[in-house]
């Protein structure tokens, strides 16, 4: 999701959503665009790549002064980046021009019904069904408000959407649902933008537009509505953050921040595969009959991407019994791996880009192995080359160290688990149900997590002068020690390491003197007594000790010295919350420190 800015009044729209989009560009994204009012209609001036770009492009046209207009940069979901996908979108004879964040769940469908009635489609976007559907409303009913309002009541998924129309010219119209946006009230004009830094240089007075709400700006006035057309009241909010923190917003670091955006990124990703209680694979291209003739399973990935290949590895092979090998992708890729018939590579990156994952990638091809890719960035060049793409919807990730696209990645593994499971016959409809209920309730779950940060920042502080972490956890509980203590190392420089709990006593516990800290992982039932016995030993040496596991193992207080708990939820999916307060202790050391 990136950004939106939109501007109606006295000054240089081009100017305003020019200086507005800069403001935004932290965020990331792959392509920019610009509409803007002119006296013979409304022009579209786009391109693919940086903001500079277009800037150059729209000094060269040096179009006339216009007084409204809309903006964009573009993180794509649906489509490759470029200049064609890029926003604005706009109905042929520019009539209707919209920008978008976010995404429309139910968009093929809506697409298949406007080629019905003879609209046709120039992109491979989401958003330009959303500009058509408001123009088929538009024509229907000939006021901006209700073709808004009627195509608001027909789109599933999320959208912050700006919308112009070339019979109204000095209007401006805004509509949400699960994407940001603001409306702002300056002394020359009225604006939106999807984040505060992109408006704060005309304007500290804002109004906050509610979920499934419509406003309509001009230069001197700006009304809402609710999705009925009923006229609803605004307070106006004065903004109180200073222009840097706001483009974290509001959060210390990006980390931080990605950290808490984690709930939506989950809940964004599963929104795109679970549909009425079932996983469609439709968009990955990726077939039950594939699924059903799998025999073997390389999942290939680095870093971050390899601990959750780690967690895909316990959940494919206890749910659907298919053997998974996991592999560095540098490792993989020179060691001449045997790849047998009937098999699938799974690459998992989130940029896309993964020089090492690329090249696994290629191998696989060279030897005739499908490849499954599971991707955050479209268009990248893993994503282009595999034979199918499970995309993850976290957005732009700016933080180096991963979070949310690492939760999302799980949630990649716990799908293709569920989906090959059943179609191999190892799963019934009725558990494939109960799984999916319990996979949406993910988001809510980490929220709470979230909620509890405060008692582990206040352990982290303890422990930022501590020169070894130990991490110790055994099945799925060590894939997460392996990816907690990454994180660790990687910010706070304090040198950790993971270990396979029952390993531990061979030879490295020697390591453990007292003081040490040790960090055990104990979410799985059947393994709780199995890892707290390797507590005890380490305990016994000296360690100190936390205990990581859920709600109700409250006997983890008689060993550990500090437990943090996180809800329960099924066994296959409990990294998805452990690994939160692991995020949070590796993030709160290094500020300490
Ligand atoms: N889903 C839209 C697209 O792919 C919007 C992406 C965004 O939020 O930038 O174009």
């Amino acid at each position: 999701m990136c950004g939106i800015v939109g501007y109606v009044g006295m000054r240089s729209a081009q100017q305003v959503l020019l200086d507005g989009l800069e403001k935004l560009e932290y965020r990331g994204y792959d392509s920019a665009g610009v509409a803007l009012t002119q006296r013979d209609g409304i022009r579209v001036v786009k391109s693919k790549g940086r903001l500079s770009t277009l800037r150059s492009k729209l000094e060269e046209l040096a179009l006339p002064q216009s007084g409204c207009g809309i903006g964009h940069t573009r993180w794509a979901t649906h489509g490759e980046p470029s200049e064609t996908n890029a926003h604005p979108h706009c109905t042929d004879d520019k009539s209707v021009v919209l920008v978008h964040n976010g995404i429309i769940e139910n968009y093929q469908e809506l697409k298949a019904k406007l080629l019905r009635s003879g609209y046709t489609f120039y992109s491979q976007t989401d958003t330009e069904v959303a500009v058509k559907l408001v123009d088929y409303y538009y024509k229907k009913t000939g006021t901006p408000l209700e073709a808004i309002s009627r195509a608001m009541l027909r789109i599933r998924g999320s959208y912050a959407f700006g919308v112009i129309f070339k019979d109204y010219p000095g209007k401006l119209f805004a509509a949400r649902k699960d994407s940001p946006l603001i409306i702002g009230k300056s002394e020359n004009g009225s604006l939106i933008a999807s984040d505060v830094p992109a408006i704060l240089d005309q304007t500290r007075r804002v109004y906050y537009i509610g979920n499934l709400e419509i406003a309509e700006l001009s230069r001197d006035e700006i009304h809402f509505y609710n999705i009925d057309r009923e006229e609803i009241e605004k307070d106006v909010v004065e903004i109180q953050w200073d222009a840097a923190a706001a483009e974290k917003g509001g959060y210390e670091h990006f980390m931080l921040k990605e950290i808490h955006e984690q709930p939506k990124a989950v809940q964004d990703t599963i929104g795109a595969y679970v549909k009425e209680g079932h996983i469609d694979f439709s968009e990955t291209g990726l077939t039950d009959e594939k699924l059903a003739s799998l025999k073997r399973i390389y999942i290939i990935a680095c870093g971050s991407a390899y601990h959750v290949g780690m967690v895909g590895k316990y959940v494919i092979e206890s749910m659907a019994k298919i053997p998974v090998e996991v592999d560095v992708a540098s490792e993989f890729r020179y060691r001449d791996p045997i790849l047998v018939a009937d098999s699938m590579v799974v690459i998992i990156s989130q940029s896309g880009e993964t020089a090492d994952s690329l090249a696994a990638l290629r191998l696989a091809k060279d030897r005739n192995v499908p490849v499954l890719s599971v991707v955050n960035v479209v268009g990248s060049s893993i994503a282009r080359e595999s034979d199918y793409t499970l995309y993850t919807y976290a957005g732009p990730e700016i933080s180096v160290a991963t979070t949310k696209a690492y939760s999302t990645q799980l949630i990649a593994m716990y799908l293709l688990a569920i989906q090959s499971a059943f179609v191999q016959g190892k799963l019934e409809e009725g558990k494939v149900t109960r799984l999916l209920a319990e996979m949406e309730t993910l988001p809510d779950k980490i929220s709470r997590v979230l909620d509890d940060k405060e008692r582990i920042q206040w352990f982290a502080s303890k422990y930022a002068n501590a020169h070894d972490i130990f991490f110790i956890g055994r099945g799925i509980d060590y894939a997460i020690s392996m990816e907690g203590s990454l994180k660790m190392k990687e910010i706070s420089y304090i040198h950790s390491e993971a270990y396979a709990a029952g390993e531990l006593k061979h030879g490295t516990i020697s390591l453990v003197e007292d003081g040490t800290l040790v960090i055990g992982v104990m979410t799985q039932k059947d393994l709780f007594e199995k890892t707290l016995s390797n507590m005890v030993e380490v305990k016994s040496r000296g360690a100190y000790l936390m205990g990581l596991t859920s709600y109700g193992n409250y006997s983890i207080e008689d060993t550990a010295d500090f437990s943090v708990y996180v809800p329960k939820t099924e066994k296959y999916f409990t990294t998805s919350l452990a690994i939160v307060p692991l995020q949070l202790m590796g993030y709160y050391v290094s500020v300490a420190k």
